[in-house]
């Protein structure tokens, strides 16, 4: 019987197939058999250690089906470890794949070289090779190696689908293409300042454009773009920062975390018994081990404590502690949509595209505000002068049974807007999703009447200000929302 239904008999065999669940576990036995094998090949008179092993008794890495073998450079070590890994491969029927295994000589002569290929036969590698998908040198990586970074992060802001996201969008989606570097080079490799400024070009060009094409338009400058909320960027990483704090964490852990073999390995070779902090940049590390003396220099700024990852840790205090904005409570917890907190964001920092600021450019644009016909478009007008978008504005404030304010002088305005948004209260929490749409809604039809000469009236923008609140809210104040329901008396 096979899924309840009779079949013609079949005969039992045993063995595995490559997927089956079980096979990993029967690959990690037959391993640790192997690495057996291989500690009985340190007793042998035979076997020299590879020079930067010896201390550490080290013969071999392996890591899922991957194998590192290492051995000093003469034909009767590698002879003894091949046999070694010969009796392991007829006692378990595991082979290596010829096609995938490589020989890497360092400082062995090419007379010896021959004979070893020759009696192994496998192919001769160069450095750098990838291990686990990165790449492994001694020297620093050429930018030519980084062009496959590069070319992944440009593929994944070409799609199709980035290319219809809105300014959030392309911040978030940068935010993960960023975050995906980190994860994976920027912890391992110290990325060279040429590296960095060309992935920075593209995520601000991306951001500001939505093209995978470099241009100098950005109306806030990247520096800026990513700090922290609190002092008003919008918490994209700082590559440079980050990937010195990841070389500075690796650089602490050398002090820290002295069971790594890594870590093991330094000590052994190069460290001895001196101590790490003040000691002189050994002459013959690699260019890698090098950055991370170097970093030193910055370890006694940082304070670790053990609450969180070590990298974030460093990563703000490099970032350093800059003023935080006035207006941040409106930049957290707000309901509004994203695209509206965009904009938002642009609007509180006067950097939202209006003529005045196109005109300072030396372009020449039509000075009238689209809105009220009356007087020049800037940002002051926009949103504290200009008649239509007071009578929005009034619209909403009565929607949300709050006494209205006016002024002329932004200062005034803000201060007005920090005060409404304080704190948790229902009122406050309304307030700031409202003021948030109300600036996006006005911006919008800015945009209409200005590029596609299509205009709506105030009721409406109001009605739709209050539609996307009350679709927005939360459980907490949707109740609270609802009860304003002057323009939608259908929906109550
Ligand atoms: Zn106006």
């Amino acid at each position: 019987m096979v899924n309840g239904e009779p079949t013609a008999p079949f005969n039992a065999t045993k063995g595995l197939r490559q997927g089956d669940p079980i096979s990993p576990f029967l690959f990690a036995i037959s391993m640790e058999y192997l690495s057996r094998n291989l500690n009985d090949v340190k007793e042998s008179q035979e076997f020299k250690y590879h020079p930067k092993c010896s201390k550490l008794y080290l013969t071999h890495l392996s890591f899922a089906d991957d194998l590192l073998l290492f051995s000093r450079g003469d034909v009767k070590s590698v002879t003894t470890l091949h046999r070694c890994f010969q009796d392991f491969s007829d006692a378990s029927g595991l082979q290596a794949n010829k096609e995938k295994s490589s020989i890497y000589f360092g400082g062995v002569t090419q007379e010896v070289q021959e004979q070893i290929l020759s009696f192994l036969g496998f192919p001769k590698g160069e450095l750098p090779f990838r291990y686990l998908g990165i790449p492994l040198a001694t020297k620093k990586i050429s930018l030519i190696q980084w062009q496959p970074l590069i070319t992944r992060m440009v593929a994944k802001i070409t799609s199709w689908t980035a290319k219809k996201l809105s300014y959030a969008g392309r911040a978030q989606l940068i935010q993960t293409v960023l975050f995906g570097i980190q994860a994976y080079w920027a912890q391992l490799f110290v990325i060279p300042s040429k590296v960095i400024n060309t992935i920075e070009a593209y995520c601000r060009s991306y951001l500001w454009s939505g093209t995978n094409t470099i241009t100098r338009k950005a109306l806030i400058a990247w520096e800026k773009v990513c700090t922290p909320k609190s002092m008003g960027g919008l918490s994209l990483m700082n590559m440079r920062v980050w990937n010195k704090a990841a070389i500075s964490k690796a650089s602490w852990d050398i002090e820290h975390k002295s069971d790594r073999l890594w870590i093991r390995c330094l000590h052994a070779y190069y460290i001895k018994n001196q101590q790490f902090a003040q000691m002189a940049i050994p002459q013959q590390v690699g260019w890698m081990v090098k950055k991370l003396f170097e970093a030193r220099s910055s370890l006694p700024l940082i304070q670790v404590n053990n609450a969180g990852s070590v990298i974030k840790q460093i990563y703000y205090q490099l970032l350093g502690n800059n003023a935080k904005i006035s207006w941040k409570t409106l930049r957290f917890g707000n309901n509004a949509r994203p695209k509206a907190q965009f904009t938002v964001w642009l609007q509180m920092q006067g950097r939202l595209l209006t003529v005045d600021r196109i005109a300072s450019w030396g372009v020449s644009v039509d000075h009238e505000c689209k809105l009220c016909n009356n007087q020049n478009e800037t940002r002051d007008h926009l949103f504290m002068e200009c008649s239509y978008s007071i009578k929005v504005w009034e619209g909403v404030l009565k929607w949300m049974q709050v006494p209205s304010f006016r002024t002329t002088q932004w200062e005034l305005m803000e201060k007005w807007i920090i005060q409404r948004i304080k704190g948790k209260s229902q009122q406050a929490q309304i307030f700031k999703m409202a003021y948030t749409e109300w600036v996006h809604a006005i911006w919008i039809e800015r945009n209409q009447r200005r590029f596609e000469m299509r205009s709506r009236k105030a009721e409406q923008l109001v009605k739709e200000i209050a539609y996307v609140c009350n679709v927005r809210a939360p459980t907490r104040i949707k109740e609270k929302v609802q009860q304003f329901c002057i323009c939608q008396p259908s929906r109550k």
